[in-house]
């Protein structure tokens, strides 16, 4: 089964693709940094990250064919890349670590998301319970599909 938790796979060349943090310029115009993607260690060959793929095309689709020029971070968008760029940065982007370090920051996350669902439900905030429900299911298929 294929697993969208996984930080590297191999390319098509049969190059080592590992994940790296891209700043894609999209129509020129817009800079949408820290994006994952799957970058081929032999000849350069890029391509999102699965975990991303949906959020990213949406985001695509959403700017439109004629965007503003603008910059901004893919973390914003994708709680999954927010959660890989923190394990980047902590761990001065070491490969080796990263896939053990980013499983890890991911339950920390949920484990904080189901805190704050908690509180968000004591409080009988509806609003924010689904905001916290919605940023829960695009994490938990990430993590169910690793340990399946
Ligand atoms: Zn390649």
């Amino acid at each position: 089964m294929y697993n969208e938790g996984q930080l590297h796979q191999t390319c098509r060349c049969g190059g080592e693709m590992i994940i790296h943090m891209h700043t894609l310029i999209y129509k020129g115009k817009v800079k949408i940094t820290n994006v994952p993607v799957f970058m081929c260690q032999s000849c350069f060959q890029y391509k999102p990250h699965p975990a991303v793929k949906n959020d990213l095309s949406r985001l695509i689709q959403e700017l439109g064919g004629n965007p503003k020029r603008s910059r901004f971070s893919f973390t914003e968008h994708n709680e999954w890349a927010s959660v890989v760029n923190d394990t980047f940065n902590d761990n001065g982007g070491r490969v080796e670590v990263l896939e053990q370090a980013v499983q890890q920051a991911l339950s920390e996350r949920i484990d904080l998301l189901l805190d704050l669902f908690r509180i968000a439900s004591e409080a009988a905030d509806k609003k924010w319970m689904e905001e916290l429900e919605d940023r829960l299911l695009r994490l938990v298929p990430h993590t169910v599909s690793r340990i399946v």
